[in-house]
């Protein structure tokens, strides 16, 4: 392909970069390698291979040419070096950690994340002996106050996942690398789209892809970005050994099948988020929303600064807590009661008694995870339908308390 110098926009990039269909008797998409295992020309050549002498693919369970073509795409996307695909978000995340860290090693995380990750650093990590101390990352003082040369790493999601808190990455990296600990960034509800940390400072960025990177709601996976030499550490170790969670390669091919819609569908997606997000703001049944694009939002100067888009998800309380989130679930005739998010379908749940179960309802008041919170995905259906489902729901609670 023969273009000019000018840097090439997400979308493109997203759709073409590292396949040229000539290469590959012209197929526009590129082939599966639905393979296990790899020839090698001569018995010298499989052993040079396994030494790191020689460059080319021996198992699929450390490298697939599928998987290297999404990886290759993902880490341009996040500005990053290199990329590895994982069979599952927790994959990624647990692969990083058990690649870094060694017994005696404390991690700083933040206050409020994703319930399995919550539950991996708290009940997992901490019974090989890692120190997990939770920072409420949202004032970077707070990191500054408890990092000590112990800490290995630093690690947050933004905007987090259920209550929507975002953490100042630029900020947050600076006083990580100045202690000498590595930054990771759980980036799934932004995607590369509309944060991108490595290029603010950041180490390393895990994802769950079963989200918006997929878009579908067809696959559970998982990926990491960072600098080639972590991804090279996380890959022989975290993922080879560690824990063996190998994206297939079908998976891979969905994926970057999602990936060439994902800046046209986040479009829609922060769109129809912000109409909703005003619709519930305003309406008299409910107390509380938090989304980075309603200038309510406690921390809508640093959305304003980090993120050109404020994304597809929204967190609400109703008057009346937890019961009148229950009904209101069950009112809802489009949106689907379901977990996962960033599926073209609307998905709505009840973080306190699903996705953050896995906190003691102690650890949720101490986290701010709060019992009568109602997590909404905005999907992709017709605007004006999200709406009035939305609308007929909050109507049956006004009649209910009337
Ligand atoms: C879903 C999710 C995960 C876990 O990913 P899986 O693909 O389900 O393993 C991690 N972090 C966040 C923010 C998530 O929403």
């Amino acid at each position: 392909m023969t273009r000019s110098n000018r840097p090439l926009g997400f979308a493109t990039r997203a759709i073409h970069h590292g396949y040229d269909p000539l290469a590959h008797e012209g197929a526009l998409t590129p082939p599966v390698h639905m393979t296990s295992t790899f020839a090698f020309e001569t018995a010298g050549a499989g052993g040079e291979m396994f030494a790191g002498e020689r460059a080319g693919h021996v198992y699929s369970r450390i490298s697939n040419p599928t998987l290297s073509l999404l990886e290759e795409r993902m880490a341009v996307l996040e500005g990053g070096e290199a990329a590895i695909a994982f069979a599952s978000g927790m994959g990624a995340i647990t692969a990083v950690m058990w690649t870094f860290l060694s017994p005696g090693d404390e991690i700083l995380v933040d206050k409020t994340l994703y319930g399995c990750t919550f539950a991996f650093f708290r009940h997992g990590l901490a019974k090989f002996g890692v120190t997990v101390t939770h920072v409420d990352m949202r004032d970077p003082a707070n990191l500054q106050e408890a990092i000590s040369d112990r800490t290995r790493i630093v690690y947050f999601e933004t905007p987090a996942n259920p209550n929507m808190r975002l953490v100042d990455i630029a900020a947050v990296s600076a006083i990580a690398r100045k202690a000498g600990a590595k930054t990771v960034v759980d980036n799934t509800y932004a995607t590369p789209l509309l944060t991108r940390p490595l290029e603010l400072g950041a180490d390393i960025v895990v994802h769950s892809a079963t989200k918006y990177l997929g878009g579908h709601g067809d696959l559970v996976a998982g990926l990491a970005v960072g600098n080639g030499a972590d991804m090279q550490a996380v890959r022989l170790v975290g993922l080879k050994d560690m824990t063996g969670a190998v994206m297939a390669p079908l998976t891979a091919h969905l994926i970057m099948r999602g990936l060439k819609t994902l800046e046209l569908r986040m479009e829609r997606h922060c769109a129809s988020a912000m109409a909703a997000a005003e619709l519930l703001e305003a309406h008299p049944s409910v107390v509380s929303v938090h989304y980075p694009g309603l200038a309510s939002f406690s921390q809508h100067e640093l959305a304003a600064r980090q993120m050109p888009g404020f994304g597809g998800m929204i967190a609400f309380e109703l008057v009346g807590g937890m019961a009148a989130g229950i009904r209101f679930l069950d009112a809802l005739q489009l949106a689907r009661r379901a977990v996962s998010l960033g599926d073209a379908e609307t998905l709505v749940q009840h973080p306190a008694s699903m996705t953050h179960s896995t906190y003691t309802a102690e650890e949720r008041r101490a986290h701010d995870i709060s019992d009568g919170l109602v997590r909404l995905s905005v999907g992709l259906e017709t605007p004006g339908d999200i709406l009035a489902d939305l609308e007929q729901a909050l109507r049956g609670l006004q009649k209910a308390a009337a």
